[in-house]
């Protein structure tokens, strides 16, 4: 009795935990159905009208009356002389442009779609399903379309640069995960990558560089070199690679949306063509100038061509983080300002942008997509805004007409460590774990009719520490999975033990096909401190700061240092760790209600380079007697910079003293930057 309802138990926790459906993204409905259909070597195709047959075989429909449903090799039909049947009908239920029904009985798939995307969609589930069944696919009913158009990933290929073979891969998964933008960001400082042939330097010269590395060459000469030379490291797609790759996407249903950077980090551009910058200087100049007709010239020429290899009907011109520094001593930049009549030096960004966006719309009919600083300046509303910064900026940009494409750092941005970080390379500053990125909810917030505006959801891999192929699997897989399903589903229903038990099977799926997708399965997880409250003598005692904590890093606010709750790798808005900027950092005393016998006193110090958040250069805790008077318990100092990866270091006094009050102070050195600590632990 009692081993029968353990079996029962366990078969429940089977059926329930394990068994459920495993594709990704998770299908809006799906209904077991009784029995299995038994996969057949080759199907004939009953299609409802010709119309629909045109709409299926231009999706990849019509291989399969000659090939097996599955492309896994041993693959071995049930009932080899037979021919299964396909049945193709329009989705009346369903007009949604991407929409499509399966629904699959012993007999026969039956299928409906009414594009190509949608037959494409309803293709990838039903090979997804027969490659993890064995020779039979069970019976169900599947019902399911997107809920945000745009799916995308963006991939820098200008911090790194990848062969052309690395985009081809990268476009099978976007499909794989039924998404539908690959966002190759073409340009920056690191090196430009799409030949230009009017421009030739761009690719004789700004493509290569002296370092492979980008942190070396970075933090080191920032000097490019010519294509050819022994020692330089580059590389750029010719226009010839990226219409066969245009195509190749297109045929799996993925635009490709270049993007030209402008008028920021163009330092490569003005070093080959120093006319573009105010200053005419070929080092170190980010910023084109916007008081020079050249350079709108310059890059109406660059677009021309850019228009002529990507179909894209939305060209990204990047638009972030202009410094703008040459622009106000420029006397072209001022004349400019005063013959467009602009409030400032500043407005000149929005004008470049604008002029550009007037350009791509006249010139070849397109829609300019900017990251969110075009906010700034006054825009056309037909500029589309791809929101990084802070969600905050997702309103403001609806507020004003413009449609959005979400891609929060937080949540979005998949250059951050996705597991503890001294188990992997070095990564760019914060945790962001899968479950981070699952977690975003980007319709949460809005309106029915702000939701009109959100054109999609993106994740952006940025790829400073990012510098080979094998990396850029490792950081996109799985990450841009849980991208893919919150495009997909909105990401207002969630299950994450689901999700992550379905892309712990696709992760290794993919590892057994020898893709370095990062091993979720020995995946090590937060912090260990940061996964329990802990208890100590100071649980809920008052601090009083005589410096202020940061108002962004509040963590708990007032009560943060003694709420039991510890940081872990992730250090932003929200978590246990509370921040100090202020001049002095951190400089408390805590007030333990009445004289305690005091054994340790412990503070842990996060430290993460890129972020600027460095251990205390000096620390010390002070016993206090009731007139203010110390007694010095412990004081420690050291070199601010320790470690490369992110590290967590514990200063603690040990001893006995009795005391009602302690004094903690921490500083920083000759760096500055911040100093966090999540909680005084007194025992
Ligand atoms: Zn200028």
């Amino acid at each position: 009795m009692r081993q029968s309802s353990l079996l029962l138990s366990l078969l429940f926790l089977w059926t329930a935990g394990i068994k459920g459906q495993s594709l990704i993204p998770s299908p809006l409905t799906y209904q077991p159905l009784t029995g299995s259909h038994p996969l057949e070597r080759t199907y004939r195709i009953e299609p409802e009208s010709k119309a629909v047959w045109r709409d299926a075989k231009a999706a990849g429909w019509d291989l399969l009356q000659h090939s097996p449903l599955t492309g896994r090799r041993g693959h071995t039909p049930v009932r080899s002389k037979a021919r299964g049947i396909i049945s193709l009908a329009a989705y009346v239920d369903d007009p949604r442009p991407e929409a499509y029904a399966l629904r699959i009985t012993p007999d026969t798939l039956w299928v409906q779609a009414n594009t190509g995307a949608g037959w494409r969609h309803a293709l990838t589930t039903l090979q997804w399903l027969a490659d993890e069944g064995r020779n039979a696919i069970p019976c169900v009913s599947i019902e399911d379309a997107p809920a945000l158009a745009w799916r995308g990933v963006m991939l820098d290929v200008s911090r790194h640069f990848y062969p052309v073979s690395t985009l081809y891969n990268v476009i099978d998964w976007l499909a794989r995960y039924k998404m539908n933008r690959l966002h190759l960001h073409l340009t920056d400082a690191a090196g430009w990558r799409m030949e230009i042939k009017r421009y030739p330097l761009l690719t004789k010269q700004a493509a290569w560089r002296d370092a492979a590395l980008w942190k070396t060459w970075w933090n080191g000469s920032r000097a490019y070199a010519h294509e050819g030379d022994s020692a330089a490291y580059g590389g750029y797609y010719t226009q010839n690679e990226l219409r066969l790759l245009v195509k190749y996407a297109s045929q799996r249903g993925v635009t490709i949306v270049p993007e030209i950077e402008m008028p920021a980090h163009s330092e490569e551009v003005t070093a080959a063509y120093p006319f573009l910058s105010c200053t005419h200087d070929p080092k170190g100049q980010a910023d084109f100038c916007p008081g020079n007709d050249s350079t709108f010239t310059f890059l109406e020429h660059v677009l021309d061509e850019v228009m002529e290899v990507f179909p894209s009907a939305d060209i990204h011109v990047g638009g972030d983080e202009a410094g703008k520094a040459a622009w106000p001593t420029c006397p072209r930049c001022t004349q400019r300002v005063k013959d467009e009549a602009l409030p400032s030096v500043e407005a000149l960004q929005g004008y470049l942008i604008r002029r550009v966006a007037d350009y791509a719309r006249r010139a070849g009919n397109r829609r300019i997509v900017a990251w969110d600083e075009v906010l700034d300046d006054s825009l056309a509303q037909d500029v589309q805004v791809m929101v990084w910064r802070d969600t905050s900026a997702v309103r403001k940009a609806i507020a004003r007409g413009h449609d959005v494409i979400l891609a929060p750092g937080a949540f979005c941005y998949l250059d951050a460590y996705q597991d503890d970080p001294s188990a992997g390379p070095e990564a760019n500053g914060a945790y962001r774990p899968l479950s981070r990125v699952y977690a975003y909810r980007p319709l949460s917030a809005l309106s029915p009719d702000e939701r009109q505006h959100v054109r999609g959801i993106q994740g952006c891999l940025w790829t400073e520490y990012v510098p080979t192929t094998a990396d850029v699997e490792r950081m996109l897989l799985p990450r841009m999975m849980a991208i893919a399903e919150n495009g997909w589903t909105g990401g207002e229903t969630k299950n994450f033990a689901h999700f992550r038990q379905r892309a712990e099977a696709e992760t290794n799926r993919l590892r057994a096909q020898g893709v370095n997708a990062f091993n979720l399965s020995a995946e090590i997880g937060d912090r260990a401190a940061a996964r329990q409250t802990v208890e100590h003598k100071a649980r809920g005692a008052k601090v009083i700061y005589h410096r202020p904590y940061s108002n962004t890093y509040a963590a708990g606010g007032d009560s943060a240092l003694t709420d039991g709750r510890r940081g872990g790798w992730d250090y932003g808005t929200g978590t246990a760790w509370q921040g100090f900027i202020s001049r002095g950092r951190l400089d408390v005393t805590l007030d333990l209600g009445a004289v305690t016998d005091v054994n340790r006193v412990a503070l842990d110090f996060l430290q993460t380079a890129g972020p600027e958040i460095y251990l205390p250069a000096h620390f010390s805790i002070a016993a206090q007697d009731d007139d203010g008077r110390e007694t010095m318990l412990f004081t420690h100092s050291e070199a601010e910079v320790r470690h490369t990866l992110p590290s967590v270091e514990t200063l603690e006094w040990r001893g006995h003293v009795r005391t009602r009050f302690l004094h903690v102070r921490a500083t920083n050195g000759p760096l500055g930057g911040w100093i966090f600590t999540d909680e005084i632990v007194v025992e």
